[in-house]
This record gives structure tokens, sequence and C-alpha cells, in this order.
């Protein structure tokens, strides 16, 4: 990791935000205009984004794809700095003044509220958050969601089956992942059943069918499916479901897939105890001890227009697209900016890095750092996990920068 000495006149490229679309778009930028520094933000201590943070724990072949970024970190010119939230320990306004470029790579972080009766009661909680949770996100550190019951799930997205599968495995069938096996047990209570409610028909759902046939495999699941409809066979989904019907096992754990049925309400005082949904005419009241709403994300914040400031992945186009999409939308980004890099003949040499102030560089964590976080996580992961993930910003920090361990230096950019 370096940065460029004040002198050279190359490009001086911010990116803020690490995850999928802002590493790819590193990675393009970097090879098609080698000379430039790239410098990526981010308001974690970790890169990486929801490679570390939204990716299933049980899905480490996607989570370790990220691990070819770090020949990115390496080369010189492309810097990490971590643990700086744009915006809030550093005006936007300010990036743009020290960068040529400044594109917003910061994801949607809010789980999209569900908008209906009831839907802010306590106990309907948002699939993001709980992911995040299960995931050891340092925001959700102080949370303790606790899902048992009946489990109702809203939405039919990929990100709705992850969590079905999450919170059916045996601890047995989460061996290989990362999940933390301390806080399944304080998350995840005894589940009678799991009630997933979709608006759309089998057709229409956003789920793949590959992730609905993984489903399959689930040793406690016993799966029924309500309104297919007539058209049962027509596409790879719809077949993935009658599939689902056919192999179910004679599990303990009932999952059942409500298909073209609306969540109307839910019901309860204090806490939930129901949800009404319509299908066709009728209503029916589903026993509900947990809501988890998976019908997608809004930005945090509303993003400010700036002059020289561009978007990428989710914050560009929405929550749509798996990763490998921001590949391929990342390369066109890549092209543009260096296309107009090369227009903009008269443009005055800008610092980049070297101008962001030292106390911030001070506090930031490097990619080094990262290293560090990573070694420590893998040292000793609990039985049958690859890694136990330090759930703390502050944790996290302390061992980015060499806090109480032995090793010192080469963690802060200063
Ligand atoms: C639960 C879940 C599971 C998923 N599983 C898969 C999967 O298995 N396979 C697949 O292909 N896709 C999956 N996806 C989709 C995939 O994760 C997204 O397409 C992708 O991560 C979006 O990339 P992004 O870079 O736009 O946003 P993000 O990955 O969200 O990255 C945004 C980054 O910006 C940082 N940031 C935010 N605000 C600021 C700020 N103000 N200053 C500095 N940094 C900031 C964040 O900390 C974060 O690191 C999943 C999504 C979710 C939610």
């Amino acid at each position: 990791m370096t940065a460029h000495d004040a002198s050279d006149p190359a490009p001086r490229l911010a990116i803020v935000g690490s995850g999928p679309a802002g590493c790819y778009l590193a990675q393009h930028l970097s090879r098609r205009a080698p000379d430039a520094e790239i410098v990526i933000f981010d308001r974690l201590a970790t890169p990486y984004g929801l490679f570390r943070y939204g990716v299933a724990p049980d899905h480490q072949g996607t989570k370790t794809t990220a691990k070819q970024f770090d020949r990115l970190f390496e080369k010189r010119g492309v810097v990490f700095v971590g643990g700086v939230e744009v915006g809030t320990d550093l005006p936007l306004e300010t990036l743009t003044e020290l960068f040529d470029v400044t594109v917003l790579a910061t994801g949607l972080s809010q789980d999209r509220p569900l908008g209906i009766p009831g839907g802010d009661l306590p106990q309907v909680l948002g699939a993001g958050r709980l992911v995040r949770f299960l995931n050891g996100h340092p925001d959700e550190y102080d949370d303790q969601p606790r899902i048992e019951g009946d489990v109702v799930v809203i939405g039919l997205g990929n990100v709705a089956v992850d969590v079905v599968r999450l919170l059916a495995k045996t601890d047995g069938e989460l061996d290989g992942s990362d999940a933390d096996p301390d806080v399944w047990e304080r998350t995840v209570g005894p589940i009678r059943s799991i009630t997933v409610v979709s608006r759309s028909g089998p057709d229409a759902v956003k789920a793949d069918a590959l992730m609905l046939r993984e489903l399959a495999d689930l040793r406690r699941a016993r799966f029924a499916v309500r309104g297919l409809g007539d058209d049962e066979s027509a596409s790879a989904t719809a077949q993935a479901f009658l599939d689902l019907e056919h192999t179910s096992s004679d599990g303990d754990l009932a999952v059942t897939f409500l298909l073209n049925t609306t969540p109307v309400e839910v019901d309860g005082t204090h806490r939930v105890t129901a949800v009404r949904v319509r299908s066709g005419d009728g209503v029916d009241e589903l026993a509900a001890d947990t809501v988890i709403t998976a019908i997608g994300f809004l930005p945090e914040n509303p993003v400010t227009e700036l002059p020289r400031v561009q978007r990428a992945g989710w914050l560009a186009h929405g929550p749509v697209g798996a990763i490998p999409v921001h590949r391929v939308r990342a390369a066109e980004l890549a092209d543009a900016i260096v296309a107009e890099l090369a227009r903009d003949i008269g443009r005055r040499p800008r610092p980049g890095v070297a101008g962001l102030p030292a106390g911030l560089l001070k506090g930031a964590t490097t990619f080094e750092g990262w290293r560090r976080i990573d070694a420590a996580e893998t040292a000793s992961p609990p039985a049958g996990r690859v890694r136990r993930k330090l759930r703390s910003a502050a944790e996290l920090a302390d061992v980015a920068h060499g806090r109480n361990t032995n090793e010192s230096g080469n963690g802060t950019l200063t």
C-alpha cells in the first residue's frame, strides 16, 4: 500500500464503499489507468461490504471470491482507508476537492419498511438487519434479536431464501461456515414453523431456482407450497417449488410457501401474535412469534448531487442483481471515467490521499490492518467453522492497529 507522491500529476480517484461495486471498479480502473491513485474508503474497519456482512455464512464459496481483491490492495497506488464514514468523519465536499473523481458505492443498508398496520411492532425484523447480525456486523453488536416459535418471512427473493435456509439448518449443517455458534445459540431459538409469504406467483418470484433447490438438502424441513396456480410447471422456479414438495422429508420443521398471497396486517399489541394475509377472496391468519421482512432495501441517507461525483453498485441501480453484475457495470463505469479524465486536459493536479487530515488518517485502518483481523479471526475458529468473526467496532479497530497484540505499525496510514 503506497499513496502517490504529492508532485505526481497522475489522477486521484476516490471510491466510497469497498463492497463488490467499489472493489470491481477499483480493479477495472487500476487496469485502465495504471498510474492513477485509487483510494477506497469504508466506514467499517474491514473491506468488502456485503461479501462479509450480507452473503450468508454458509455460502463460503461466494464469500471467498472477495479474496481476489487482496491483490488489488497490494498494488502501488491502491489504498484502503477503513473506519472513515464519508459524510460524517469526512465531508463529501472535501473529498471532491481532493480527488479528480469521487464514486459513491455505499450500497443500500436500510430494510424497506413493511408499510402495513402493525409493521413496526417489536419482533418485526428486517432480513438485512438479521443477516448483518448473524454475519457479525459491528453495527448490530449491541442489539440482540431472538427468532423463535412460528416465523413468518415476508418476501421471496434470494435474501428470503437465505433466511429460511439459515434458520432451518441444524448446527451440524452449518459446518464449514463462519456462523458463530454462540451468536446462533443466542439468536435462533426453537423454531416450530417457517411460513414464507409472497405476493408473486411461481413465475414471478425473485428467488433463483438454484437457491430454492438448495433448500431440498435441509434435514429438518418438511415443505408445502400453496398458490402455485394452474401453470405450475411453466418456469424453472415453478418446477423448483414442485420438486421441493415432492422431495420433502418427514422432518419436524414445517416450511410453507404461500404464493400469490399478500400480507395485510401484523397483529399484536406489545409483540407480534399473527399475520393476516389475503389470497384470492379469502383472508387467513398465520400464527407468528417473529416476522422477518425481506422486501428490499433503501439508501441510509439521501445522496447530495455534486460535480465530479458518480454512483455505482446498489446505490446507483437499486438492490437488484447478483455480485457478477457489478463486475460488468464497473467495467463500463471505469471506461467512462477514464474517457472523461482524458478529455479534461486542463486538469490541475489534486492532492488525493496526501491532502486528508493527519488525524483522520491516524485513526483509519489500512489493508494491512484487515490482514491482521483476517489472521486473528481464522487462527482459532470454533469447531466445525472456518473463522470466528470479531464483532465489536472497538475490537476490530484494536486488532487492525496492532493494539493489545505483540505487533505494531503498518496498521495506520501515518
Ligand atoms: C443478505 C444479503 C445476501 C446476499 N447474498 C448474495 C449472494 O450470495 N450472491 C450474490 O451474488 N449477491 C448476494 N447479495 C447481493 C450483493 O451483496 C450485492 O449485489 C452487493 O453487495 C452490492 O454491492 P455494493 O458495493 O453496491 O454495496 P455493499 O456491498 O453494501 O457495499 C457498500 C459499502 O459501502 C460502505 N459504506 C456505506 N456508507 C458509507 C459511508 N458513508 N462512508 C464510507 N463507506 C460507506 C459499507 O460499509 C459497505 O462496505 C446479497 C445481498 C444481501 C443483502
